[in-house]
């Protein structure tokens, strides 16, 4: 049920492909008087937003305009005393790693009714798409959701012993950077280095790319392949699914053989 009442509404706009966004949410923006989205919200998803139907940006991305956390939650709050229908649209799901939570507060402080809709979060869809399953009975009985973020000048403050665990699944967020540290950290807490690891870069988009590799080896590899932000890195047992529930490649397979024939016909007819 929709909420009438609600001034701003936070809602998930998941991992990319347009198809994953809740009924809710679709709802939500072509009902919007205004949507406030970010880098993650991708240009399909940002193409669902009707016309006449005013839209802010507020990400990081060069040459574009980019507001910090206060400013967006300024611009919320002065939105939601102009506007109707306020909805910030996140990726994946704004609580997690999402700042989402602390935009909420900032509306409950300043007396601002909202309402939260979840979205699907990377660790599920990216995993997915790639053919990992998060858990498998004898294989993997948890999962951890970890950011790898850290300041430049800062080393990444983790409990490693805990993270050192086989029968868990590893799934840091914006870990590319960190990534060799994350490797280091973990095979000396414990972690084999032979235990399967992947990057699966742009999840779930049709440019979606998956490295698989091992932990020892992922650094390595994500840099001979290219891998770019936005990717996830998955450590543990159950990447070894990987090929046999590889279900997305053929997929896309099939896409690029058909906009090959497109493009064929284009020039054919040209
Ligand atoms: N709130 C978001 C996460 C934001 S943090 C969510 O729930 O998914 C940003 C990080 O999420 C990226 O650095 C990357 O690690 C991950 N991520 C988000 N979307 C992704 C995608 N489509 N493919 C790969 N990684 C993604």
């Amino acid at each position: 049920m929709l909420n009438s009442k609600a001034l701003i509404s936070l809602v998930g706009a998941g991992p990319g492909d347009p198809d994953l966004l809740t009924l809710k949410a679709y709802k939500l923006i072509q009902q919007a008087d205004v949507v406030v989205y970010d880098r993650l919200v991708s240009e399909e998803i940002q193409q669902l937003i009707p016309h006449g139907v005013k839209k802010i940006y507020v990400g990081k991305a060069s040459g574009k305009h980019h507001m910090n956390q206060d400013e967006i939650n300024t611009l919320l709050v002065t939105l939601a005393k102009k506007d109707r229908k306020v909805v910030r649209l996140k990726g994946g799901d704004p609580f997690i790693f999402g700042r989402g939570s602390e935009e909420a507060a900032y509306l409950v402080k300043h007396d601002i009714d909202f309402e939260y809709v979840p979205g699907i979060t990377a660790a599920s869809a990216c995993s997915a798409y790639a053919g990992i399953p998060l858990t498998h009975r004898g294989v993997a009985s948890s999962v951890r959701l970890i950011t790898g973020h850290c300041r430049a000048d800062k080393p990444l403050d983790l409990n490693w012993k805990s993270l050192a665990d086989e029968d868990t699944t590893l799934v840091f967020y914006m870990g590319l950077a960190s990534l060799p540290q994350l490797r280091e950290r973990l095979i000396e807490a414990g972690l084999p280095a032979s235990t399967p690891a992947a990057a699966v870069e742009n999840g779930t988009k049709d440019v979606q790319r998956r490295c698989l590799s091992t932990l020892d080896n992922l650094p390595s590899d994500v840099i001979k392949m290219s891998i770019c932000s936005p990717a996830l890195i998955i450590i543990g047992k159950v990447v070894d699914f990987a090929e046999t529930l590889d279900w997305f490649s053929p997929i896309q397979d099939r896409d690029k053989e058909e906009l090959d024939v497109k493009t064929r016909q284009y020039i054919a007819d040209a």
